[in-house]
């Protein structure tokens, strides 16, 4: 099963694909610790988007996709995986079609964590990664709305969108998408 954990900065993305990562062992890979990992060991990549994510900008397609292009091969995510902050537009969300598309595989379910701004500034600022400035911060959810929220609606018109409150302790969230998971298991 494919499964892609969507929603704002700051939304509890990484936390929940976390618990289905440990508690349904699924392959997880989340694009903003690839980079994050890449600035801290400062290879080549890491150099060239350091500054790019520092400013809460994205990162440009064409790299992003090399990147997951690269993960794709290994064999671990022969059986599927859970995706953490990518696709974040619609470039990335055709090419991730393809991209699967080669292995036989698709897109089985879209989980978008809704949570209300307010309540994500204040978790992102308890948070304190290094990108996680207010003004950064700011600049990364009038992003999010308006490269990035537009892929829902490719992903709703395909019937793939779930949608999860995400203004809830952590286990009812895990448990929402949890209900989800199982009765697209049951359809299968
Ligand atoms: P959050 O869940 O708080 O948004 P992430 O760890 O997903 O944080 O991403 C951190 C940063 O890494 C983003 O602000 C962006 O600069 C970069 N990034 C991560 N994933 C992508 C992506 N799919 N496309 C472009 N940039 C990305």
């Amino acid at each position: 099963m494919n499964v892609i954990v969507f929603g704002p900065p700051g939304a509890g993305k990484g936390t929940q694909a976390a618990l289905l990562r440990e508690r349904l062992g699924m392959a997880h890979f989340s694009t903003g610790e690839e980079f994050r990992r890449h600035i801290t060991d400062g290879t080549a990549l890491g150099q060239q988007i350091r500054a790019i994510v520092e400013s809460g900008d994205l990162v440009p397609d064409a790299i992003v996709l090399d990147v997951v292009r690269d993960a794709l091969q290994s064999d671990r995510f022969r059986n599927g995986c859970i995706f953490d902050g990518f696709p974040r537009t619609l470039e990335q969300a055709y090419a991730l079609d393809q991209l699967l598309a080669d292995f036989g595989q698709s897109v089985d379910a879209v989980l978008t964590i809704d949570v209300p701004d307010d309540e994500l500034v204040r978790r992102m600022l308890a948070r304190g990664r290094s990108d996680d400035t207010e003004s950064v911060i700011r600049e990364r959810l009038r992003i999010y709305r308006e490269r990035t929220e537009p892929v829902l609606a490719y992903y709703e018109q395909r019937g793939k969108l779930y949608r999860i409150r995400g203004d809830a302790p952590i286990e009812q969230v895990h448990q929402e998408i949890r209900t989800v998971l199982d009765s697209l298991a049951g359809e299968r």
